[in-house]
């Protein structure tokens, strides 16, 4: 705490990392020594910048830029650029400390590092967003590389500004490597990138549901969030024969008894990419379903929950409730959405509780296969990223049972994901020596 005053989001995930990790250290000598821990939380280098940039009415604005490169022990930093307003070190130290693990648990070569701005792309033009994302770049571009450093896209940061990066990048430095991913399929982007957090999320879930010889076939779903993540959720929940009938934004959710089919995703599509509107646009066409402002979707009865929008976004009371209505089975989508006085809520009451450093890490993982399909010079077919980013969340899910597994047979994912994602980095640490 006296270390990091004001960065409560990196103290809480430290915690939980410490929390399950310290009992394990302590029964296993080898990693008794060299400071390990310690010199984990510390971040290997923090880049902070100012990013000028002019906007439409040919004014200056000025935002702050961050690069958090937490730990290369295992591989190049790998971390998505997060572009929102509340954006800050803290919520870039807790989201480059938790991708160290979850990278390590893809069984990828790749280190953990995060970073963005506090920059606001809601209702900025196209132009706006592109001369923000090269002036950014103009500076990251100092600092990164196709074997050093590899940013890739999060909360504000999709395809378009993943395009805009990648030309700045590849206009200063001349040369096309696989600098970023979540690229464009036209410039060296791999087929099912977009889809892979939520369907790793899914596949995730549906891995638990199957220790209980349960699925999602005729599961009731409550999804949060209506971008990237919660979206390819939505579809896969649905392919599987769930019925989602939730999503949300920052200013409300929508509730739709009947189900988000495929004909309504592609229409919130449509709304979240496109237009850049709301979810509350959803009842315009589907007057059915109910828009409910300044709420979250947890009130609303379901079997399995997918949070996917964000930190902290389903608290204490709201875990209680999903509990009170027989949920089953909670995948984070999103990174440390629930609190932690959640998580015990739903370890508590022995439901299926994965965080989202296991459940999530289908994305940081097909970005793995971005990478190594850029160095091959190759590009496999969608079937064939599918199947790998089954086999990665199977693999996943397995060692968490392995390092989760108490005598009684429960599993608790959150001690399972820490320990295995711990294990791989100690060991490249120590034989590493002393830096
Ligand atoms: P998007 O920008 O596509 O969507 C974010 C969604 O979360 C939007 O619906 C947004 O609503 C909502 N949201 C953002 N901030 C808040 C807030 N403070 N309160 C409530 N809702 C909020 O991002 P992604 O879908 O890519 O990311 C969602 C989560 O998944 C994040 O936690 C991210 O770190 C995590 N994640 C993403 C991966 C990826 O591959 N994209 C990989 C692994 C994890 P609004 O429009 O109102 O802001």
């Amino acid at each position: 705490t006296k270390k990091n005053p004001n960065e409560p989001e990196f103290l809480q995930a430290v915690l939980e990392v410490a929390e399950t990790v310290i009992p394990f250290i302590e029964k296993n000598k080898k990693y008794q020594n060299k400071m390990l821990l310690e010199r984990m939380v510390e971040s290997d280098r923090i880049i902070m910048f100012r990013v000028a940039w002019i906007d439409d009415k040919g004014e200056t604005q000025v935002n702050r830029g961050y690069r958090i490169q937490m730990n290369s022990a295992i591989g190049p930093y790998k971390g998505g650029l997060r572009f929102h307003p509340s954006v800050n070190l803290s919520i870039l130290k807790f989201l480059a400390f938790e991708q160290t693990f979850k990278n390590s648990l893809t069984t990828l070569p790749m280190g953990g590092g995060k970073g963005g701005a506090d920059f606001d792309p809601k209702g900025k033009s196209d132009n706006e967003v592109m001369r923000f994302c090269q002036s950014f770049m103009t500076e990251l571009s100092k600092h990164i590389g196709a074997n050093t450093d590899v940013p890739a896209g999060d909360i504000g940061v999709g395809g378009r500004e993943v395009g805009f990066m990648f030309g700045q990048y590849k206009r200063l430095r001349n040369e096309f490597t696989g600098v970023l991913t979540g690229k464009g399929i036209s410039f060296g982007g791999s087929l099912i990138r977009p889809e892979a957090t939520g369907y790793g999320a899914v596949y995730f879930a549906q891995s638990m549901l199957g220790t209980k010889g349960d699925s999602f076939a005729g599961k009731t779903v409550v999804v949060s969030g209506s971008g990237n993540v919660a979206q390819y959720a939505t579809e896969k929940a649905t392919q599987l024969g769930g019925k989602v009938v939730t999503l949300s934004d920052s200013a409300g959710y929508i509730y739709d008894a009947d189900g988000i089919d495929a004909e309504k995703l592609a229409h919130v599509m449509v709304i979240k990419n496109e237009l850049r509107g709301r979810i509350s646009d959803y009842v315009t066409k589907y007057p059915n379903a109910k828009y409910v402002a300044g709420a979250r979707p947890w009130e609303v009865k379901g079997d399995i929950a997918l949070p996917c929008a964000t930190q902290n976004e389903l608290n204490e009371a709201e875990a209680k409730a999903l509990v009170a209505n027989g949920c089953i089975c909670v995948a984070e989508g999103a990174n440390m959405p629930t609190t932690p006085e959640a998580v015990l809520v739903f370890q508590n009451a022995k439901i299926l509780f994965a965080p989202g450093k296991a459940s999530n890490a289908g994305g940081v993982a097909t970005s793995g296969l971005e990478m190594s399909q850029n160095s091959l010079r190759l590009n496999w077919t969608a079937e064939e990223v599918d199947e790998k980013l089954k086999g990665i969340m199977l693999a996943i899910h397995a060692s968490c049972v392995e390092y989760g597994a108490d005598s009684t047979g429960y599993v608790d994912y959150v001690k399972g994901a820490n320990i295995a994602g711990f294990v791989k980095v100690a060991d490249a640490m120590l034989a590493q020596g002393v830096v």
